[in-house]
């Protein structure tokens, strides 16, 4: 076991926890960051992203967070591989323990572990991924401009990731497992009434073909009923939108989480119910998810704990 103490351990490395290791490591407080399953988050699986400011030629994600971390280990940030699976936020300097073997002290923490987005489950997924299949319209939208595609999904962000795509799409098909939309009723009606918008009720993917590239979605209408139909849609995209899991598993004994799992931050703060415990990025915002909302909440995280730390004397 190697043991190491630190002022603040930043737990996942997206856009919130490198920009929570640049900020902390220009106030001298030395963070450790521990990089978590996917280093770099879900940015590093999409390919250009074009919305970053201070991009104006577009980055590619990986890129973008090769560029985040850099800037983090150029201040001095301790940046290391490894999952959290244990913590003990029940006394102070809380405790986290490795998959690899670091068992941390930490005076404070930032839980920045993010959302993974869900996925059907279908091994076509992961084969056409980057190559069709997509779980973000405002990060890959642009690539099928005049195109095809569907989505998947009837709630909020299925329906806004259809109205997303219809302003750049030629035909939009959103592909929903029930008779009806779960989305808000103004969501429902602005689907509903665009017009290269198809919504499919009563439909679920069995499958995804395509050559190289995605092609089309192998759908099956009204299943296990006598009227049960398959059928072939030829698409060039598949978006994804049937919610997300934000990574909070191993907290959720001390932090304070909404009934989907995000972590509860106190008003415009960072702030969680454990004093001493900081949250930022996806993984406590469920509405806006983006890059830059990440990058921007790892600043404030890393300013409380700035001021928690002065205030504690730590
Ligand atoms: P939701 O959980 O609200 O909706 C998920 C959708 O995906 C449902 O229609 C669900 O179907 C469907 N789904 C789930 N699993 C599968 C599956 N295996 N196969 C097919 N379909 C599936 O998630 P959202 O991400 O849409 O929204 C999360 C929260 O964020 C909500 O509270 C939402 O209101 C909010 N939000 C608000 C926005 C806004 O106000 N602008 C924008 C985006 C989100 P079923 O209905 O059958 O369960």
């Amino acid at each position: 076991m190697n043991q190491i103490s630190t002022r603040c351990l930043i737990i996942g490395s997206g856009p919130a926890g490198y920009t929570a290791a640049i900020y902390t490591s220009r106030a001298n407080i030395a963070p450790l960051v521990i990089e978590g399953q996917q280093p770099g988050g879900q940015l590093t699986t999409t390919t250009e992203v074009e919305n970053f400011p201070g991009q104006p030629n577009g980055i590619t994600g990986p890129q973008l967070m090769e560029d985040l971390r850099t800037q983090a280990l150029k201040f001095g940030a301790d940046i290391r591989s490894g999952l959290v699976t244990e913590v003990d936020f029940s006394t102070r300097p809380f405790k986290a323990k490795t998959n690899n073997g670091l068992e941390i002290t930490a005076n404070s923490i930032i839980i920045s572990t993010g959302a993974s987005a869900r996925y059907l489950g279908l091994p076509d997924e992961q084969k056409y991924s980057g190559l069709g299949v997509s779980a973000c319209a405002t990060c890959d939208g642009f690539f099928y401009r005049g195109k095809r595609v569907a989505v998947v999904g009837g709630g909020d962000t299925a329906c806004e990731e259809a109205l997303y795509l219809s302003n750049l799409a030629a035909d939009v098909f959103l592909i929903v497992r029930k008779p009806h939309l779960r989305a808000s009723k103004v969501m429902q009606e602005r689907v509903l009434n665009k017009s290269n918008i198809k919504v499919l009720f009563n439909t679920n993917t069995a499958g995804l073909f395509g050559e190289e590239y995605l092609e089309g979605a192998h759908l099956v209408e009204n299943a296990g009923k006598e009227n049960e139909q398959h059928y072939d849609l030829p698409i060039d995209g598949f978006f994804l939108a049937i919610g997300h899991n934000p990574n909070t598993e191993v907290f959720r004994q001390y932090i304070d989480c909404d009934a989907a799992g995000y972590i509860k931050v106190k008003g415009e703060t960072t702030h969680t119910n454990v004093p001493g415990i900081f949250a930022a990025g996806d993984v406590a915002d469920p509405i806006y998810r983006q890059a830059i909302t990440a990058a921007g909440m790892g600043c404030k995280a890393a300013l409380d704990v700035e001021r928690f730390l002065n205030e504690e004397g730590l």
